[in-house]
C-alpha cells in the first residue's frame, strides 16, 4: 500500500499534462490523486485508489470538476508600491508607452514609490497579490525584484519575497532584475558598474535567476551581454526581456548565453526564433502587457515551426499588466494571437515550468511532482480560455493542502 495524507477524488477529467498515447494532456476520466508530505504519490482512476492507497488525512471531492496542475507563471513583478492607473488612461488617449518612460513617469515612478514604502507595507501589497494568484489558479510564480535599483531597496525587495514565501503556499522563484532600467540620479556607466561589482555578488544567495531588459529605454546589447555574462559566471541562471517594443539583439544574447527564457519577443525575427529553439531556451510570452500597449503579435507561426516552447505569463506589473490571472492571459493568447487553447494550457503549465527549471515537478501531475492542483468549473481543461475574464477556479491545492483565502 502507498501511504498518503491527502487525496483529490472524482475529477471528471484529470489532466496530468504527461502525454499518453494520443492524448498530449494525459487526461484521466474519473481521476484521483493522492499525496504525501506535499508530493504526489499516486495518480489514476478513482475506482482503484482504495485498493492501492492507505489514506490517513483529508479527501477533497472534486464532484466531477476538471482537475489540472496548479498554473505556473514564469514572469511576474510582484514587489512594488504605488499605482500607474493614470498612465493607463493616458495611453488610451494616445500616449505611447515608451514616451511615458521618462521624467517622473513610468518605471521610475514605481521605483520611487517602492523605495519610500516601508517593508511591512510592501509585504502586505505582495501578499494581497499572492492571494490573487492563488485564487486564479496559480501555485508557482517567478518573482522579479527590479523596482529598487539600488542596493538597499533591492535587498528590501528580496526580504519581502522571503517573508512572503513563509506566509503563503504560493511557490516563489526569485529573480534579480537590477537591470530593469537605469534609475534616475545615477550615471549609466556608474550604475552598470554597481550592478556588476556590488549587486550581482550581493544577491547571488537570494536569487535563482538574473534578468535584464535589453531594449530602449533600458539596456543596450553590450551592457546586457556584460551584465548577464557576469551573472552567469557568478552562477545565476538567466532570463531576458527582449524585443518587446522594437527589433533588437536581445533574443540572440539569450541564445548565446543559454538563457532559460527569453521574454516578450513581439519583434523576434525568424532567425532569432530558430536560435532560441536550438539553444533550448523557452519563449515566455506576455499577452496582457501586449494587449494594453497594443503591441504587434509575436511570431507565433515561426515559433511553432521552430519547435520553440511557448510559455504564457501574466507579467504582473504596475505599468502594462496589473493582473495576476493566467486564465485571462490564456484567453488573450488565443483570441488576440491565434494560439490554440491547448497551446495556451501547455504554456501556463509545462512550458512555464521548463523555463523555471521545474519540469517534472510543477505544471504536471505525476508521482514525485508537487501536489499542486486546481479544480475548475469547465467542461474540459481546454475550455479554460473560453471563459474570458471570469474566474472558474473552484479550489486551489498547494503542497497537498487546500488553500483558503485569508
Ligand atoms: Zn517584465
Amino acid at each position: 500500500m502507498i501511504h498518503a495524507d491527502f487525496a483529490v477524488r472524482h475529477a471528471g477529467q484529470l489532466a496530468t499534462m504527461m502525454p499518453s498515447a494520443g492524448d498530449p494532456l494525459g487526461c484521466i476520466r474519473d481521476g484521483a490523486l493522492a499525496a504525501h508530505e506535499g508530493r504526489v504519490v499516486w495518480i489514476g482512476h478513482d475506482g482503484e485508489l482504495d485498493a492501492q492507497v492507505d489514506l490517513d488525512g483529508d479527501q477533497l471531492d472534486a464532484a466531477g470538476a476538471c482537475v489540472i496542475p496548479g498554473l505556473v507563471d514564469a514572469h511576474t513583478h510582484p514587489v512594488f508600491a504605488g499605482s500607474r492607473a493614470d498612465e493607463f488612461a493616458e495611453r488610451l488617449g494616445g500616449a505611447e508607452y515608451q514616451a511615458q518612460q521618462s521624467g517622473e513617469r513610468g518605471i521610475v515612478r514605481t521605483v520611487q514609490a517602492t523605495r519610500q514604502a516601508d517593508p511591512a507595507a510592501l509585504l502586505a501589497l505582495a501578499e494581497a497579490r499572492a492571494n490573487r494568484f492563488l485564487a486564479n489558479g496559480t501555485t508557482t510564480i517567478e518573482a522579479k525584484t527590479g523596482y529598487g535599483l539600488d542596493l538597499p531597496t533591492e535587498a528590501k525587495s528580496f526580504d519581502v519575497l522571503r517573508h512572503l514565501s513563509a506566509r503563503t503556499p504560493l511557490r516563489i522563484i526569485p529573480t534579480f532584475l537590477g537591470a530593469h532600467v537605469v534609475p534616475p540620479t545615477i550615471d549609466r556607466a556608474a550604475y552598470v558598474r554597481a550592478l556588476m561589482e556590488e549587486m550581482l555578488p550581493a544577491f547571488k544567495a537570494q536569487a535563482v535567476f538574473c534578468d535584464a531588459w535589453c531594449e530602449k529605454p533600458a539596456f543596450t546589447p553590450s551592457e546586457t551581454r556584460a551584465i548577464l555574462g557576469r551573472a552567469k559566471t557568478l552562477g545565476y541562471q538567466l532570463r531576458i526581456h527582449a524585443a518587446q517594443l522594437a527589433p533588437g539583439e536581445g533574443p540572440e544574447i539569450a541564445a548565446e548565453l543559454g538563457a532559460r527564457s527569453a521574454d516578450h519577443l513581439e519583434f523576434a525575427t525568424p532567425a532569432q526564433v530558430k536560435a532560441l529553439a536550438f539553444a533550448g531556451t523557452v519563449a515566455v510570452l506576455c499577452p496582457a502587457a501586449n494587449f494594453t500597449t497594443r503591441g504587434p503579435r509575436p511570431p507565433i507561426e515561426a515559433m511553432r515551426d521552430a519547435g520553440l516552447p511557448m510559455a504564457i505569463a501574466s507579467d504582473l506589473n504596475p505599468g502594462t499588466s496589473n493582473s495576476e490571472s493566467l486564465p485571462h492571459a490564456m484567453s488573450l493568447a488565443c483570441v488576440a494571437w491565434g494560439m490554440t487553447p491547448r497551446e495556451s494550457l501547455l504554456g501556463a503549465t509545462v512550458h512555464a515550468a521548463r523555463s523555471l527549471g521545474l519540469e517534472g515537478f510543477a505544471g504536471c501531475l505525476q508521482p514525485g511532482s508537487f501536489a499542486d492542483c486546481i479544480l475548475l468549473d469547465v467542461e474540459t481543461p481546454e475550455a479554460i480560455p473560453y471563459y474570458v475574464g471570469v474566474n472558474r477556479v473552484l479550489q486551489t491545492v498547494a503542497g497537498g493542502v487546500v488553500w483558503r483565502p485569508s
